[in-house]
C-alpha cells in the first residue's frame, strides 16, 4: 500500500483531482481529535494507492486550524508521497506552498492544474524546465476537464524528492545547522526530516513546536533563535519569508516564457460592477431577491403543490385502505393520518422549495459570486469595526446553523470566533423557511420573495447589530484577526458538483423528516388527541390544549396567544419546521391538503400577527441541534444560555412593535 498525501492551496483544484482520482472510490471521516472533514480513497482500478486530502492551506505556518491540522499531518502521518497540486494562473502564490512542501523531502509529484485559466491570461510556462529545476515530475493538466489525467496516473510512481531545493543564506543555513544538531539528540524524533523541522521551528510555527514536547530542546533552540534575531536585528520568519519570495521570483523568471497579458479579464469587468462601491450591496440584494422569486414563486411553489397533492391524495387513501383493510381501529388510522402523514407530509411538501433555494446557494458559490458577497460584506462590517470573515458563517448558516457554527472555526482569535458563535443563529436556516413558506402563502400571495427576503434581511441586520454590542463586552483591546478573502475567477460550475453540493445541504432536511419531526409528529398527536380522562373529541380539552394554555399568554401581546401558536412554538425548539408540523396536526388538516390548512390559519392569524409570527420565529430561540453545536463549539453555557435569553427578548420586543404599531397604523 502506498499512501499519496495531496495538498495545495485552496481553490487550486484539489477537490476536483481528488474525485478525478478515486472516483466513487472515496469515504469520508473526521482528522483526529477535530471534526474537520477528512477525505480518503483509493485510486481507480487500483487498491494500492491511497489518496488521502489534505485540507486546503495557504502555508504551513499555523494561523488557521486547517494549517494547523496539515502540519500535524505532515508530521506524524505515515505518508509515502506528496501529491502538490498547483494553481498555474497563480504560480507566484501557490509555489510558495510547494517550496515548503519539497523541504519535507518526501518523494512529490506536481500537478500544474488550470492550464486553460493561465493559456487565458497569457501566462507560458515552461513546464519542461520548471521539472528540470525542481526535479520531480510535474504533469499539466485541466483537472475540471479531466485533461492529463493519465499521464499524472502514469507518473505518480514517478514521484520524488526534490533534487533542487532552496538553499538560504549563509547566515540562515548557519543556524538551520545548529537546530538540526539539537534535535539529532531527540531519539523520539528519529524518523523526522530533521531540515523540515528546523526550518518550520525557525518560522515559528506552534504545531511543530507543541509536538517535539521536549521541554529541553525547545529551550535550546529558542536560546539559538533569540541570539540570531538579535545579531540580524529582524524576525527570522521575514528572513525566511523574504528568501523564499526571491528564489521563486528567480524561478519563475526562467520557467514563464510570457507575462500575463493587460487585457482585462472577464472576472475582472464583472468584477468591477458587483464589488462596486455603490452597487455591490444593491446587487447582493437583487441576487437574493431573485432566489426567493425562483424558490417561491417560479419553480418550488408549483413542485410543492404537486408534493402536496401526493400526500393529501394517493398517499392518504392508501395508507386508509391499506389499515382498514389489515382492520386497524380508528385511533391508529387517525395517528397516521393526522399525525404522521399531516406531520412529517407538512413539512415534506416543502422539499422541493429547499432545495431550489439550494441549488442557487450552491450556484452562487461554485461560480465565485459568494466570494465577492463576503467580500463586499466584509467592507461594509469594518466601517462598524467588525470582522468581515464572519459572513462566510453566516452564508453558510442559511442552509442550517448547525454548520454555520462549525465554520466559525476558521476564524482565528477565540473572541471574534465566540461573537460569530453567537450571532449565527439570527441568520435565517431552510428550516425556518418552511415556517414562512406556509405564512406568505397564505397572508402575501403576490409579495412572498419580499416578505421572506425582508426577514433574511432583518436577521443580517440584527446579527451585525448584535456583533457591535457582544463586541463591547468582549472585545476590549484584542488584537484582530486579518481576513484575506479569496476571490476565485469565475466559472460555469459542473453540474455533478453543483448537485452533489445540493444534496449535502438538503439531506439533513429530509433526514430531520424521518428522525426528529417523525417523532415529534407521533407525541404530538397523542398530547393533541389525549388527556386524563382518555381520547378526546375536542383537541381543545387534551393536554396539549392544556400545555399551551399556559404559556399563550406570554404571546397575546405579540397577536399569536392561541394555544396552537403556543405549543408549535414550545415543539419548534426541538427543529424549527415542526412549527409548521404542530400546526398541521393541531389545525387538523391531516387528510386534506396545506389550502385547507390554510383556511385554519386565515381564521388564526391576520396578516400583521402572521408577520409578527414570522419574525418570532426568526429570533425567538435557536433549535436544539444549533444550541447544542454553540455550547460545544463556544466551550461556555455561560455566553451559550445569554445569546438564547438575548434572541428571545429581541424576538418579543420586535414581535410586539411589530403587532402592535402595525395595527395602529393599518
Ligand atoms: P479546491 O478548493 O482546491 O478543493 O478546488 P476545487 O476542486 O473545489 O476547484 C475549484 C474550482 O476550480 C472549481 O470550480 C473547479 O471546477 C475549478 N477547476 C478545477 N480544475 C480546473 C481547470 O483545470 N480549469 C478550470 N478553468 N477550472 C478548474
Ligand atoms: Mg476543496
Amino acid at each position: 500500500m502506498t499512501t499519496y498525501a495531496l495538498a495545495g492551496n485552496p481553490n487550486a483544484g484539489k477537490t476536483s483531482l481528488f474525485n478525478l482520482l478515486t472516483g466513487t472510490r472515496q469515504y469520508v471521516g473526521n482528522w483526529p481529535g477535530v471534526t474537520v472533514e477528512r477525505k480518503m480513497g483509493y485510486l481507480k482500478k487500483d487498491n494500492s494507492v491511497r489518496i488521502v486530502d489534505l485540507p486546503g492551506i495557504y502555508s504551513l505556518s499555523p494561523f488557521s486550524l486547517e494549517e494547523r491540522i496539515a502540519s500535524q499531518f505532515l508530521m506524524n502521518e505515515e505518508i509515502d508521497a506528496l501529491i502538490n497540486i498547483v494553481d498555474a494562473s497563480n504560480l507566484e502564490r501557490n509555489l510558495y506552498f510547494t517550496l515548503q512542501l519539497l523541504e519535507l523531502g518526501k518523494p512529490t509529484i506536481m500537478s500544474l492544474n488550470m492550464m486553460d485559466v493561465a493559456d487565458y491570461h497569457g501566462v507560458k510556462i515552461d513546464t519542461n524546465k520548471l521539472q528540470d529545476k525542481l526535479g520531480i515530475p510535474i504533469v499539466p493538466m485541466m483537472v475540471r476537464k479531466g485533461r492529463g489525467l493519465q499521464d499524472f496516473i502514469n507518473q505518480m510512481k514517478e514521484a520524488k524528492p526534490a533534487s533542487n531545493q532552496l538553499k538560504y543564506s549563509k547566515d540562515l543555513e548557519a543556524v538551520i545547522g545548529e537546530i538540526i544538531t539539537e534535535l539529532q539528540r531527540s531519539s523520539q524524533l528519529s524518523k523526522q526530516n530533521y531540515r523540515w523541522l528546523a526550518i518550520q521551528l525557525l518560522e515559528g510555527n506552534s504545531v511543530i513546536r507543541g509536538q517535539i514536547n521536549d521541554p529541553a530542546i525547545i529551550g535550546i533552540v529558542d536560546n539559538i533563535i533569540r541570539n540570531f534575531e538579535d545579531k540580524v536585528a529582524a524576525p527570522v520568519s521575514q528572513l525566511i519569508r523574504e528568501e523564499r519570495y526571491s528564489w521563486i521570483h528567480s524561478l519563475l523568471a526562467e520557467v514563464m516564457v510570457a507575462e500575463g497579458n493587460q487585457k482585462k479579464t472577464f472576472t475582472e469587468r464583472i468584477d468591477n460592477l458587483v464589488t462596486n462601491k455603490w452597487l455591490g450591496i444593491p446587487i447582493f440584494l437583487l441576487f437574493m431577491y431573485l432566489t426567493f422569486q425562483a424558490t417561491f414563486t417560479w419553480i418550488g411553489a408549483p413542485m410543492q403543490d404537486l408534493l402536496d397533492g401526493w400526500f393529501s391524495g394517493p398517499l392518504t387513501d392508501g395508507a386508509v385502505g391499506f389499515l382498514t383493510l389489515i382492520g386497524a381501529t380508528d385511533w391508529l388510522i387517525n395517528l397516521v393520518v393526522d399525525g404522521i402523514i399531516a406531520g412529517v407530509g407538512g413539512v415534506l411538501i416543502f422539499v422541493p422549495q429547499i432545495f431550489v433555494l439550494f441549488l442557487i446557494i450552491s450556484f452562487l458559490e461554485d461560480s465565485g459570486y459568494m466570494a465577492r458577497a463576503a467580500f463586499i460584506m466584509d467592507k461594509a462590517m469594518s466601517k462598524m469595526g467588525l470582522n468581515g470573515k464572519a459572513f462566510i458563517p453566516m452564508i453558510v448558516g442559511f442552509g442550517c446553523n448547525v454548520p454555520g457554527v462549525m465554520s466559525t472555526r476558521t476564524i482565528e482569535q477565540p473572541k471574534e470566533r465566540l461573537v460569530t458563535i453567537l450571532l449565527s443563529p439570527f441568520m435565517s436556516c431552510s428550516a425556518r423557511l418552511a415556517v414562512y413558506a406556509l405564512f406568505v402563502g397564505v397572508f402575501f400571495e403576490s409579495y412572498q420573495s419580499l416578505i421572506v427576503l425582508s426577514l433574511y434581511i432583518l436577521g443580517i441586520i440584527l446579527a451585525i447589530l448584535s456583533g457591535i454590542i457582544f463586541k463591547r463586552f468582549l472585545l476590549q483591546d484584542q488584537e484582530e484577526s486579518l481576513f484575506v478573502i479569496e476571490l476565485p475567477p469565475y466559472r460555469v460550475p459542473m453540474i455533478r458538483s453543483l448537485l452533489l453540493n445540493t444534496w449535502d445541504k438538503g439531506k439533513n432536511f429530509i433526514k430531520k423528516a424521518g428522525t426528529v419531526i417523525f417523532s415529534m409528529a407521533v407525541l404530538i398527536w397523542f398530547l393533541a388527541n389525549f388527556s386524563w380522562s382518555g381520547m378526546v373529541d375536542n383537541m381543545n380539552d387534551s393536554f396539549l390544549a392544556a400545555l399551551g394554555g399556559i404559556i399563550a399568554p406570554v404571546f397575546a401581546p405579540l397577536g399569536f396567544g392561541t394555544w396552537q401558536s403556543g405549543v408549535a412554538l414550545i415543539s419548534g425548539v426541538m427543529a424549527k419546521e415542526i412549527v409548521v408540523s404542530t400546526m398541521s396536526i393541531v389545525y387538523g388538516a391531516g387528510g386534506e391538503s396545506i389550502a385547507q390548512l390554510s383556511g385554519y390559519v386565515t381564521a388564526a392569524f391576520t396578516p400583521i400577527s402572521a408577520y409578527a409570527f414570522m419574525v418570532f420565529v426568526l429570533l425567538y430561540v435557536p433549535c436544539m441541534a444549533t444550541i447544542i453545536v454553540m455550547k460545544k463549539e463556544s466551550g461556555t453555557w455561560k455566553w451559550t444560555l445569554i445569546s438564547i435569553a438575548y434572541s428571545f427578548s429581541i424576538a418579543w420586543v420586535l414581535a410586539f412593535i411589530i403587532y402592535q404599531v402595525g395595527n395602529l397604523i393599518l
